[in-house]
């Protein structure tokens, strides 16, 4: 028996159920896209002007310790190795991020060896006896008044619109602090680039005759019928029609840079300093250091709260949200034969490697129990 399967959403989540369910052979899919184009958030073009693999919602670099993930996603794209290097320009001088034993020497214009780091950054930093309650005692408590002020404290307001005192701990709970020069962003196994793209990806992903995609087609709940499950991954208050309020969002609004020559000549430079109003400069090149382009094309950030004809990026989850998703919690799991599924049917931000374990693990679960699916792929708390 075949069973007739609705995907919403064509983003990684999306495609990864698809294709494990179309794998099956018991599955027929239909997968209905509100965009033009495949690959959600992940979304990668080439750029007629510059020859440059451009990333239309911010740059993407895949990077996960999850091998059974990484072994995947190689089956439908070839992935060129990658390092991510990030540095933070602050007061006109530029320091590597994460922060480390470098960052820490350059800043203090020292030259500690790593146990020295450690233990004088150790007696810079707030000793609380209790839990940090916010996102500033939080960082204060790993990197030490100085560290925390130069390069995340503007960043952090600039990115949030609100000062880190205001933002839960969990914020800046997994600021990296190293003791020695590692200046990779990334700390995982595995790290890398897709050689042509995360389109290309997110289409092999979906390329199989048990699928059949519908793009520019936005549907609402009244649209889903006579499906035996429906797997959404846009975003959970949409279903819902907003009904219980809407779920905050930031947003993200991006200014183009083009010069004959590298604009900054890197990948990432964030911006920590309060007055400068972009969060941080991408050079989109520089993601596929394998291509030379014809000219530079460049992308300021500027984050912003979202408004109701606004990208969705980043899910806010601050109290008042926590309250409203708790009700929408409430409604899914009177729902049939649905689950919510992703970044935004979950409400959280994930990593690329995230989604497409959680997605492989969701169909895994509905080819073995079709009937006793959950309705969140993941728990949204
Ligand atoms: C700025 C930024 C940078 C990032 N950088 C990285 C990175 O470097 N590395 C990394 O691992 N992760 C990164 N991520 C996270 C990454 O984008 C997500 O992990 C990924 O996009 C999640 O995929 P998804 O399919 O769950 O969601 P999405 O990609 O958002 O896909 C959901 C799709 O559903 C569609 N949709 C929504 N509602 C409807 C509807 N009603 N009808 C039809 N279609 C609908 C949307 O148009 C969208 O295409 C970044 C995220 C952001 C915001």
């Amino acid at each position: 028996m075949s069973r007739n399967i609705i995907i919403i959403g064509a983003g990684l989540t999306g495609a990864v159920i698809a294709r494990q369910l179309a794998d099956s052979g018991t599955c027929s899919i239909t997968l209905f896209e509100r965009r033009d184009h495949l690959a959600g958030n992940c979304f990668t073009f080439r750029d007629p002007a510059s020859g440059t693999m451009l990333h239309k919602y911010g740059p993407h670099i895949f990077h996960t310790n999850d091998t059974e993930v990484w072994t995947y996603v190689q089956r439908f794209a070839l992935f060129e190795p990658f390092k991510h290097r990030v540095v933070a320009r602050y007061q006109g001088r530029d320091y590597g991020l994460p922060v480390n034993l470098d960052t820490i020497n350059a800043f203090y214009g020292t030259q500690f060896t790593s146990d020295e780091a450690r233990a004088f950054i150790a007696s810079r930093c707030l000793k609380l006896a209790r839990p940090a309650a916010n996102a500033e005692e939080q960082a204060l408590s790993t990197l030490g008044h100085e560290l925390f002020n130069a390069f995340y404290k503007g960043y952090i307001a600039k990115q949030w619109s609100r000062p880190p005192s205001d933002l839960p701990a969990s914020v800046t709970a997994r600021l990296p602090m190293r003791f020695d020069r590692e200046d990779c962003y990334f700390g995982h196994k595995h790290q890398g680039q897709p050689r042509f793209g995360y389109t290309a990806l997110v289409e092999a992903l979906l390329d199989h005759p048990a699928i059949t995609i519908h793009t520019e087609t936005e549907i609402t709940r009244a649209d889903l019928r006579d499906a035996d499950h429906v797997f959404w991954s846009g975003p959970l208050d949409a279903y819902f029609d907003h009904a219980e309020g809407r779920l905050g969002y930031r947003t993200l609004r991006f200014e183009e840079l083009r010069a004959p020559t590298p604009i900054q000549g890197r990948a990432v430079v964030n911006y920590s300093d309060p007055d400068v109003p972009w969060t941080r400069i991408a050079e989109h090149s520089f993601f596929t250091p394998w291509e030379t382009p014809r000219e530079a094309v460049a992308f300021r950030e500027y984050a912003d709260d979202c408004g109701p004809e606004d990208e969705p990026f980043y899910p806010i989850r601050l109290i008042s949200e926590k309250a409203i998703l708790a009700r929408y919690i409430e409604r899914a799991k009177t729902e049939k034969n649905i689950t919510f599924a992703g970044r935004m049917g979950t409400y959280r931000y994930i990593d690329m490697d995230i989604a497409v374990r959680e997605a492989l693990d969701c169909a895994a679960q509905f080819l073995r129990a079709p009937d006793d699916m959950p309705v969140f792929s993941a728990s949204p708390i």
